[in-house]
């Protein structure tokens, strides 16, 4: 057994940037707009609920 282990690439996480629903619950279901924080919260732009559900 040597130091280049195959599992430690498998193992190595790609750039998949995070998880997506940390930004997907602050999509505005009624203008599609990124609110400037997590819910619950209101759209910055057209003052939509945004719910943590
Ligand atoms: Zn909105």
């Amino acid at each position: 057994m040597g130091p280049d282990a195959p599992d430690r690439r498998s193992a190595r996480p790609d750039d998949e940037g995070g998880d997506p629903a940390c930004w997907l619950a602050r999509v505005c279901p009624e203008c599609g707009r990124l609110a400037d924080e997590d819910p619950p919260t209101r759209c910055p732009a057209c003052g939509a609920e945004l719910t943590a559900d």
